[in-house]
């Protein structure tokens, strides 16, 4: 088990990500990583082999600003711990990923993405995730139906935070197989795999269910 953070807001967001990392760490892992959207297509990426504390102690060297984001520690199924296989995970600097899970059939879509051009960074099954969205990015559809499209080609388990980082206003969330909740805020909604990472800033919240795909701006959750 391992975790998920997310949030779009009108403030920072990475103290708020970090604080959700730091109520994730019961769940055990053995990576940390964050992604925050400075500014459409800005993107910028910290990641950490090892404890919260050590993403914490680069986030004081390199800030990630930021008012949409999502953070992630990782237990490793596919490729080892490292700082490059930690989450989040990028394809071609625009679509960013976080995911809790396994997908199944990561070898097969890998062939088939390599065959297609894109180049892979980490040895993780996720990494086709990001390049499956986008490429129904790419292809002209919005966020929310790329992921729509590219969680119908994945077999496995999975909780999704997605970003695009051409559309800030925007965060996509997915449950299938693992847990995630979305965290109802005035004006800043949130996604976590567990309520305790959101109870610094909500007490509300909608419990996905199964299949369930969320879109969430700051004004409202789809
Ligand atoms: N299977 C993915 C990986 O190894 C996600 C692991 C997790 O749930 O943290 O990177």
């Amino acid at each position: 088990m391992c975790g998920i953070v997310g949030a779009i807001a009108q403030r920072e967001v990475s103290a708020i990500l970090l604080e959700g990392l730091r109520r994730l760490e019961y769940r055990g892992y053995d990576s940390a990583g964050m992604a925050t959207l400075a500014g459409p297509g800005d993107l910028r990426r910290l990641r950490t082999l090892g404890k919260v504390e050590r993403l914490r102690e680069q986030l004081d060297i390199t800030p990630l600003p930021g008012k949409l984001g999502v953070a992630h520690t990782r237990w490793a199924t596919h490729g080892a711990p490292s700082a490059n296989n930690a989450h989040p995970h990028v394809s071609h600097g625009r679509c960013i990923v976080v995911h809790n899970g396994i997908i199944e059939n990561h070898e097969t879509l890998r062939r088939a993405q390599i065959a297609a051009g894109h180049a892979f960074t980490s040895e993780t099954d996720t990494e086709v995730v990001v390049h499956a969205v986008y490429d129904e990015v790419l292809a002209g559809h919005g966020l929310v139906e790329a992921v729509r499209r590219a969680t119908r080609q994945l077999e496995g388990a999975y909780a999704l935070g997605v970003i695009d980082a051409q559309d800030p206003d925007r965060l996509v969330a997915v449950r299938f197989g693992s847990p995630l909740v979305v965290g109802i805020g005035f004006g800043e909604n949130f996604i976590a795999s567990d309520v305790a990472a959101l109870l610094p800033v909500t007490q509300r919240f909608i419990f996905l269910e199964e299949g369930d795909l969320a879109e969430l701006t700051r004004e409202a959750v789809t």
